[in-house]
């Protein structure tokens, strides 16, 4: 997708401080951290959302979650951390191109905060 902000992110296009990359996967800070640890974790390949994830995909979030777990480890916040996905604009994704939030470094309020 030549307009995704996040594909482009994905072929350093765009600038991001990565935190981890792969053949497949890619995580990078938030720009606009809401937590001391705030990274995104994204599929190189654009998709757009959970919804539209086809079958052949889950192994690629099973991969993701791997990765999500390696993160929260190497940034000293396995004790608890927060993982979120917005899907869609009702459920409030601003950024069309499927990511996981992974936030911690403080303590997580519910709900959402
Ligand atoms: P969403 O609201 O779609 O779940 O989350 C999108 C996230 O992407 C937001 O937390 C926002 O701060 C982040 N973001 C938007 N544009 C950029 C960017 O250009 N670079 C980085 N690193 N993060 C971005
Ligand atoms: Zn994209």
């Amino acid at each position: 997708m030549s307009d995704c902000i996040f594909c482009k992110i994905a072929n350093k296009e765009i600038p991001s401080q990565v935190v981890y990359e792969d053949d497949l996967i890619m995580a990078f800070n938030d720009i606009q951290p809401q937590a001391p640890v705030h990274v995104l974790v994204v599929p190189k390949k654009h998709i757009k959302d959970i919804a539209s994830l086809s079958d052949t995909d889950y192994d690629l979030m099973g991969r993701i979650f791997k990765i999500i777990n390696k993160i929260a480890k190497e940034k000293g916040i396995e004790d608890g951390f927060r993982i979120v996905n917005n899907c869609g604009e009702k459920g409030g994704q601003s950024v069309g191109h499927l990511h996981f939030h992974i936030l911690g470094g403080r303590q997580m309020q519910w709900p959402p905060g």
